[in-house]
């Protein structure tokens, strides 16, 4: 079948190491993928959700799936196309659930991740300093689950669970945990990398130094993750989940500052912002119970902007009494609007595993495969009162759409020798603007409005100088990149060359043009 497929060049189809010339027809290319001697196979068909992603904005199909049963089949299939000279990208896709077409390879080859083996085989090591081994394409609630049978959890977390560990550690993979505990990317004891020649390379701070920092937070730009070595630390039976309204901005983010400033106060810090809405408290009331139910009744929050402290403490039932009383006496530092302060105690992967409780409820509603024009930003803490005056007042007017997060975080216990790039101060906030651009009954829907409101922000943010940086970057063109990284840009364009001198990897972030 593949040979019949091109007359006269059945050479090209059966010896996959023969170049394929780059203006032969997709029929060729296919020819030769397809000839690949694979654990897994490569698909040419059933392209649709490789195409598009969360985001939902960019459909791009590529030309062929692979999925791998083996490290060794993405090697090969790299080492194949870097040698053939068919202009072919790569793009891993983890979960998919990038926004702006970053997993996506418009022709090229998209690897689906979770099809690499061996998948769920999750290996736990419990010395002195326990770790877990992975695959890249492993869920981290995968994770969860299993590591929890040992008594034991990864430190830090996103909010939302249901993504690849190749996935987040391209960015960084940032929560409530972060100010504690660093990024996902900073609780990674060793990789294991496919590059962009096809090379396979085990790393970690002191072996392939450069390699292992450059691929964390790399955006894909540098290898495939194939394996994973994270660090776990014990894991809590229940949490105590508190959350507390402020009016001023200026109080609340005094507040959240001197949380993640102490050693043992909270596990977890998020806040985020309600802009023109009512009845918010009698929300909370089906998963959370007021301090002073007479007082809080009384509350009206009449459609002003109020800022919302979300924080966690962790405990096992023999420390209840011990964490009530810590717990009491932080929150009497802290100045919330008293009738306002209400509380919840879940297991602790109810917690963490909160986002997908949201995701069903949307799914059966229909709205959550839709649009999402998100918009993440770092802003350094000398900023955030300007940022936050502008922004919430005068730019953004209700959230109607979906949530607005914003926390601190404190650098100073980062690694900064990974790809991330955030700004220059030592506390910094992530601002995370999570609208669903849901289609109304006429058909319209708020996705031109809403992409307008997030080219306000930054441009605002750009004439104010203010020195944000986006989180999980969207980019069109290399002068925005260039200043994105700033002075690490040349070390970024670099390795980029060394490791894939080609830019074959992760088109969809639009930073690098293939080498023809
Ligand atoms: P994909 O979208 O599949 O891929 C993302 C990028 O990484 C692509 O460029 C892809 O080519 C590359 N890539 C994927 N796998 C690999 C691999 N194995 N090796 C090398 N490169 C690879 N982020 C946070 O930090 N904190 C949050 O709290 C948070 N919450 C979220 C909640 C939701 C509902 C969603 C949709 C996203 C959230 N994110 C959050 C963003 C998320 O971390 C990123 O979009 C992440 O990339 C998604 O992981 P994924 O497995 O779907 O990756």
């Amino acid at each position: 079948l593949v040979l019949s497929c091109i007359p006269g060049r059945t050479n090209l189809c059966s010896n996959p190491s023969v170049s394929t010339p780059k203006d032969l027809p997709p029929s060729v290319i296919r020819c030769s993928l397809d000839s690949l001697d694979l654990e897994g196979y490569i698909t040419f068909h059933d392209v649709h959700n490789a195409s598009k992603d969360f985001g939902n904005r960019y459909h791009l199909p590529p030309l062929a799936i692979l999925h791998p049963r083996s490290v060794s089949d993405i090697s090969t299939v790299m080492r194949h196309i870097v040698r053939s000279t068919s202009n072919l990208t790569v793009a891993a896709r983890g979960h998919g659930h990038s926004l702006q077409g970053q997993a996506l390879a418009h022709q090229g080859v998209v690897i689906n991740m979770e099809s690499l083996l061996p998948s769920h085989d999750i290996k736990i090591y419990k010395g002195k300093q326990p770790y877990v081994d992975v695959s890249g394409g492993e869920l981290w609630i995968n994770i969860l689950r299993e590591t929890l049978r040992y008594g034991l959890s990864p430190k830090s977390w996103t909010d939302y669970l249901h993504l690849t560990v190749g996935g987040t550690l391209s960015n960084a993979g940032i929560s409530g945990q972060a100010f504690k505990h660093g990024p996902q990317i900073n609780n990674v004891y060793q990789l294991e990398i496919v590059t962009g020649k096809g090379e396979v390379v085990t790393c970690s701070e002191k072996r392939n130094s450069e390699l292992f920092q450059s691929v964390l937070g790399g955006l894909g730009q540098f290898g495939i993750i194939t394996r994973a070595r994270i660090s776990l630390g014990p894991a809590p039976l229940t949490v105590k989940w508190i959350r507390a309204l402020y009016s001023d901005f200026s109080a609340f983010s005094r507040d959240q500052e001197h949380l993640i400033s102490k050693e043992n106060a909270f596990d977890y810090v998020e806040g985020f912002v309600i802009i023109n809405r009512t009845d918010i408290l009698n929300n909370w009331r089906s998963s959370f119970t007021p301090n002073d139910s007479t007082e809080a009744s009384q509350f009206k929050s009449d459609g002003k902007t109020l800022y919302c402290l979300e924080v966690v403490k962790y405990f096992n039932s023999e420390e209840a009494n011990s964490m009530t009383q810590e717990t009491e006496k932080l929150l009497s530092e802290l100045s919330y609007i008293q009738s306002t302060l209400f509380s919840s105690e879940v297991p602790y992967i109810e917690f963490l595993d909160r986002v997908h409780i949201a995701e069903i409820k949307l799914r059966a509603k229909g709205v959550w495969e839709v649009p999402h024009p998100w918009l993440n930003l770092l802003i350094p803490k000398s900023r955030i009162f300007e940022f936050a005056t502008k922004v919430f007042n005068n730019i953004v007017t209700s959230n109607h759409n979906g949530p607005i997060l914003i926390y601190p975080v404190n650098q100073t216990k980062w690694n900064k020798h990974t790809s991330l790039i955030t700004p220059n101060e030592d506390i910094f906030y992530l601002v995370a603007f999570l609208p669903s651009a849901v289609p109304k009954p006429s058909g319209e829907s708020d996705l031109e409005y809403l992409l307008r409101q997030n080219q306000r922000v930054l441009s605002f943010c750009a004439e104010a100088n203010l020195d944000v940086k986006q989180y999980l970057p969207h980019y069109e063109t290399q002068k925005e990149w260039r200043s994105h990284f700033g002075n690490r840009w040349e070390t970024f364009a670099k390795r980029k060359h060394k490791y894939d001198p080609l830019a074959v990897l992760a088109p969809g972030q639009r930073i690098f043009q293939r080498v023809s």
